[in-house]
């Protein structure tokens, strides 16, 4: 059996942040217990079906969840993972994190993905996160101490009171926190958020300001040692999400959890964003054909390895044929500094990045 993921979207959070549309809910104590047992019994399907490699648990706020009820999961999936498994729990800063971590790397858990955002309290702030600088650097101690060395710290790029000096702060503190990998996202104002209401005034920089404040964020990472893997992604000598470069590789995965996707067997599937619904024994909906080359190409183009020849042959009947297709638009582009492209791959540039979206378009 080929290990696949295993995602765990914990559906909770103290309080929700005005960018973020992540299905999240506020939870008591009852209600997470009966979460957790939705999710260690859906697990239970999969016994004997598949063996995992890797372990994610994402959401939401897992440390809001807690120690107790995160190892319940892993021992869950104990039998499924494998010797070498990596196993990621996302965490707030703000939470009472030293028994949370101590649990967790008990249970196995190996790495650490923190919602740093920003090490400028004011950003903090505009971003309405719970937590400040300090609770950051408090975190990554106890962490440390509990015995988890392989920390993620994500960033935000493009609040209206970034410059290009907080930035650069913001960087060197992950640098200096000695943190193995940064995700670096730019901030987006999705439909139903806090921020796209008239509740908040959006806190947005403009266009041209957030995209030169993702080149000096590359530039800035590279200086520190973190070498860019994907669009919003860093690592440290390799360091890189094992379960995230899953996403990008179109490769299987099964997500467990209110608005989890999976991608399995060739089909993608999902649960609703109702944990009530999940709870009560709700099943993931096949939503439709996964894999074909088009999402491949779409998927593959968001890391910096990009679109290679041989992986397209090795996945793809008529391979060359398809590459070749995709070589033949990608003329223009190159000249334009969006991308490179040769006979063996066809690469984004950092420009490219920043208009994703429309280099994809033109090439699929
Ligand atoms: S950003 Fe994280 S902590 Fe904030 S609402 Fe979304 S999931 Fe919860």
């Amino acid at each position: 059996m080929t290990p696949i993921g295993l995602y765990i979207h914990v559906p909770f959070c103290v309080k929700k942040c005005g960018y973020c549309d992540f299905y999240s809910v506020v939870g008591d104590d009852n209600l997470m217990d009966a979460y957790t047992a939705a999710v260690c019994e859906k697990i239970g399907h999969y016994k004997d079906k598949i063996t995992a490699d890797t372990l994610y648990f994402g959401g939401g706020t897992p440390s809001v969840l807690g120690g107790k009820r995160v190892a319940m999961i892993i021992n869950a999936a104990r039998d499924m993972l494998t010797a070498d498994a990596e196993i990621t729990v996302e965490a707030n800063p703000a939470d009472n994190l030293d028994d949370f971590f101590i649990r967790c790397c008990d249970a196995g858990v190996n790495r650490l993905s923190l919602g740093l955002q920003s090490a400028n309290d004011n950003e903090l702030e505009l971003l309405t996160r719970r937590h400040n600088r300090n609770d950051v650097i408090t975190a990554i101690k106890l962490a440390r101490k509990s015995g988890i060395n392989n920390i993620s710290l994500d960033l935000m790029l493009g609040t209206e009171a970034q410059t290009k000096e907080s930035l650069i702060r913001s960087v060197d503190f992950c640098a200096d926190m000695g943190a193995s990998h940064v995700s670096a996202y730019m901030l987006k104002i999705e439909e139903g958020t806090p921020f796209a209401t008239r509740k908040f005034a959006t806190p947005l920089a403009d266009d041209d300001a957030i995209a030169e404040l993702y080149l000096l964020a590359v530039d800035r990472l590279a200086e520190k040692g973190y070498a860019q893997y994907e669009i919003s992604n860093f690592a440290k000598s390799g360091a890189y999400s094992r379960h995230n470069l899953k996403y990008w590789n179109c490769d299987e995965y099964i997500g467990i959890g209110p608005s989890a996707h999976s991608f399995f067997k060739g089909k993608r599937f999902y649960y609703d964003r109702d944990i009530n619904g999940f709870i009560c024994g709700m099943n993931a909906v096949s939503d439709c054909d996964g894999g074909d080359f088009e999402e491949y190409v779409m998927l593959r183009l968001r890391l910096c390895d990009g679109l290679r020849r041989d992986l397209v042959i090795s996945r793809f009947k008529n391979g060359n044929e398809l590459y070749d297709k995709v070589l033949s638009r990608t003329g223009k582009l190159a000249l334009a500094g969006l991308l490179t492209a040769n006979n063996e791959k066809i690469a984004l540039t950092p420009k490219g990045f920043l208009v994703s979206n429309s280099v994809i378009c033109e090439l699929v």
